[in-house]
Formats: structure tokens, C-alpha cells, sequence
């Protein structure tokens, strides 16, 4: 819970963003990095919170072997972002409000949990999923 709330707390680092917040934990629970969606900010189209997270924590830990690690992300990750959690070996994946337009663990796709891949990391959904989701709804509504 306090790993959501965290989330949540840096999904509006970019006011001008779809307010996303992704955070990884490294093994013994302490937070390695922390990012909100910087696509407006940066003009990167790559530039989701889960990517730019897990840059950070794979550049602190000087690997992209993130075995161990927990992603807690506000909204269900996207193909990309689900994509980059297989390929950083991320151990457990924790996530808030459901995404049925472009979600990839579980609503459209389940790219965590194809067994065609040789990683499969632990999934939590729906974790303070209520106010996960209040943070879009609000932002959407000011448009
Ligand atoms: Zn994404």
C-alpha cells in the first residue's frame, strides 16, 4: 500500500503528462527510482514512467539485470512497458487501475504471463485501483 501510495505521489510530477507513476524497489524494499510520464516534457514517445523507472534504477545498480526488483506502477503497463519489465528480469510486478484500451497484462494482452517467454514475473492487480484510476479520471475531466 505505502509502495502505491508512493506511485501515485510522483505520477503528477508532469502536470502537462497523463499523470502515471511507476517506482522500483530493489530487493530489500528500498526505493532505487521513481518517474512519472515525461513524453510532453521530453517529446520522447518512449518516455513512459515504467521505461524511465526502470532506466534509473538499472543505471543505480550499474545492470540491467533487475532480478528482484519489484515495478509498482499506478496503471496497467502498455506492450512496450510490459515488454521492458520481461526483459529486466523485474521479479514482481504491482499495479493499480486497469487500462482496457492499451493494457498488456491482462486486458488486451498478457505479455507477463505468455509462456513463450523465459521471464514471468509475480503480478499484484488492482492495488488501490479506486484512487490508481481517480488520478486519469481527474486529469481527463480538465481537458
Ligand atoms: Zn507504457
Amino acid at each position: 500500500m505505502s509502495w502505491m501510495r508512493r506511485a501515485i505521489a510522483v505520477a503528477s510530477a508532469f502536470p502537462e503528462d497523463v499523470p502515471v507513476g511507476a517506482v522500483v524497489y530493489g530487493p530489500d524494499g528500498v526505493e532505487l527510482a521513481a518517474a512519472g510520464n515525461e513524453r510532453e516534457a521530453t517529446g520522447d514517445p518512449t518516455a513512459h514512467a515504467e521505461i524511465l523507472a526502470l532506466r534509473r534504477a538499472a543505471v543505480l545498480l550499474g545492470s540491467w539485470r533487475l532480478e528482484g526488483c519489484s515495478l509498482v506502477v499506478t496503471l496497467e503497463p502498455c506492450t512496450m512497458c510490459a515488454g521492458a519489465l520481461v526483459l529486466a528480469r523485474v521479479s514482481t510486478l504491482v499495479f493499480g487501475a486497469w487500462e482496457p484500451k492499451t493494457g498488456a497484462v491482462g486486458s488486451l494482452w498478457d505479455v507477463v504471463r505468455d509462456r513463450r517467454l523465459n521471464h514471468r514475473p509475480e503480478v499484484y492487480s488492482g492495488v488501490l485501483e479506486s484512487e490508481c484510476a481517480a488520478l486519469l479520471r481527474d486529469f481527463f475531466a480538465r481537458e
